[in-house]
């Protein structure tokens, strides 16, 4: 009998009656568990639910809220082991990386602690004769968020954790590929305090975000997931009124300077393109070399050392590169291997035979990595999702700008350089939302907002940071006189404040 994932509502797991899909564990391609999909009545219940409970968190004094996020920080990292365990199970990458990406989730949790500070307002005294004005930050009401598949905790805790921490009671709808471990951390955050009905989990595909769009009592949408998705979210959102932000799709770009380093670059890019099977938003998928004698030289390392990735099941000891998440995404990812060569692309390394023992049925590729690539070909085009590598040779700098810039997408990027002015320069012109030099994935810390630009990103407003305190609450502006103040009159213009 398979384990059933159930959905957290009201503050326990309830089971879901909608569709029964199956969770894989991608290491073995097995079905390991089935995700219960919530029925509509069921979201409607999580809904009214967290509207109900809006009304005495919304009143919750912030350092009453900061306490609980405290007591989840440490859960979560008394937890670790067991939510790394739980990601690798159902996503395949190494529990380092799943480790990785779940201290990022701390990191944003700590930062949400000091959110008293966060949410104070401002104060003007004497703004007209015995008149004060200040702002002050209130919550929205009930927001949901759309997570992908790629970082189910982080992401996840990136969408619930700032929304409650001002005030708000959240329905999260996780991707179904690897749902399991949002119920956990709901779980940690009830026991950490956080009152029932606060924080939500129903699971399900596009029926069930359709109903949390187009839902009067949900104020505000936050969705990441590829380009189609995002956009479709956002526009559905903002046309039902709601504030939306929404994340989108990437092909970040490495540009490799002549002067670079070529040993420490090539570390770089080996890890960022193939760590996590290349399932990273911020992975770097591109590397623009400046120069044949540029190319040639990541080349002729990259030729020896994708064919030597450790990829194997994430649990195990040693590995470098886990499976991808599922057998539908291993086909496409691998049907870009045929494109690229049609295209006429030099293929260098070809992972796509490669077999791991006892694992046979496990969705495992090996690296990929092509050469001369052009910037009209579909592989270079298109977001791909997997561990392959293209290489573009370029004239010069300015060209290399100028391509990246052309890209319709622009989530990241990062340049490998010595050169502080060139370095500068790519900084000022570069049109992408997160930048790195000499940082291959400059993935922000959670004090800085993260977001993409161009079709990697619908609203204006990033995730984290500062950014998702303004997303998650509105600012009231009040003028206030007390009655000592001078008799004026009746004002029948606009007042000006004496
Ligand atoms: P996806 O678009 O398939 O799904 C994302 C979420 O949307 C899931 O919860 C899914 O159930 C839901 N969904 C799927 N189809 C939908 C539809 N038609 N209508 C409404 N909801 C729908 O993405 P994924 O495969 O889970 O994640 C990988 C993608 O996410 C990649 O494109 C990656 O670049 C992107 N991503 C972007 C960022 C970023 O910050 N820009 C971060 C992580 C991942």
């Amino acid at each position: 009998m398979l384990a059933q994932i159930n959905q957290f509502i009201n503050g326990q797991q309830v089971i879901g009656e909608g569709d029964v899909h199956p969770v894989f564990n991608p290491a073995l391609g097995d079905v390991v568990s089935e995700v219960m999909f919530s029925s509509s009545k069921q979201v409607e219940q999580a809904i009214i639910g967290a509207k109900d409970a809006f009304i005495e968190w919304s009143q919750v004094t912030p350092m009453r809220r900061a306490r609980v996020l405290f007591k989840f920080k440490d859960l979560l990292e008394q937890h670790i082991d067991e939510l790394a365990a739980m990601v690798t199970k159902e996503h395949g990458k190494i529990l380092d990386d799943a480790r990785g990406e779940i201290l990022r989730a701390i990191e944003l949790v700590e930062f949400h602690c000091a959110i008293p500070s966060h949410l104070r307002g401002t104060y003007s005294e004497n703004v007209g004769s015995q008149m004060d004005s200040y702002t002050i930050r209130q919550s929205l009401g009930v927001c949901a968020g759309v997570s992908p598949f790629n970082f189910p905790v982080m992401i996840s805790t990136w969408q619930f954790i700032p929304a409650i921490a001002c005030g708000n009671t959240f329905i999260l709808k996780p991707s179904e590929k690897d749902p399991s471990v949002t119920i956990r951390l709901a779980e940690l955050l009830t026991e950490a305090g956080l009152p029932n009905g606060v924080l939500n989990v129903v699971h399900g595909d596009k029926c069930v975000v359709d109903q949390l769009l187009h839902h009067p009592d949900i104020q505000t949408i936050t969705a990441v997931g590829s380009t189609p998705v995002a956009k479709y979210i956002y526009e559905t959102g903002i046309t039902q009124g709601k504030r939306a932000h929404c994340f989108g799709g990437a092909k970040n770009h490495a540009v490799i300077l002549p002067d670079a380093d070529i040993d420490q670059t090539a570390d770089a890019i080996l890890g960022a393109a193939y760590g996590a099977a290349g399932e990273r938003c911020m992975a770097i998928p591109v590397a623009v070399c400046v120069g044949d004698k540029t190319a040639d030289a990541l080349v002729s390392q990259l030729k020896k050392r994708v064919p030597e990735l450790r990829v194997g099941p994430g649990d195990e000891e040693g590995i470098e590169m886990g499976p991808l998440v599922t057998a539908e995404h291993l086909a496409h990812v691998k049907s870009y291997i045929e494109i690229g060569v049609n295209e006429g692309a030099e293929l260098v390394v070809d992972g796509r035979d490669l077999k791991i023992s006892g694992h046979e049925k496990g969705f495992f590729m090996g690296g990929c990595l092509f050469d001369h690539v052009q910037p009209d070909m579909r592989i270079y085009q298109e977001e791909i999702f997997g561990p392959v590598l293209c290489i573009l040779r370029i004239k010069d700098f300015d060209s290399a700008v100028e391509l990246v810039n052309k890209h319709i997408y622009g989530n990241g990027t990062a340049i490998f350089t010595h050169d502080g002015d060139a370095a500068r320069t790519f900084v000022n012109r570069i049109q992408a939302g997160m930048v790195g030099v000499n940082v291959p994935i400059p993935v922000p810390v959670a004090y800085h907002p993260f977001g993409g630009w161009k079709q990697s990103v619908f609203g204006d407003i990033g995730m984290h940071g500062g950014q998702s305190v303004q997303f998650y609450t509105k600012l009231k502006s009040v003028t206030t006189r007390w009655p000592k103040a001078v008799r004026t009159g009746a004002e029948f213009k606009m007042p000006n404040l004496k």
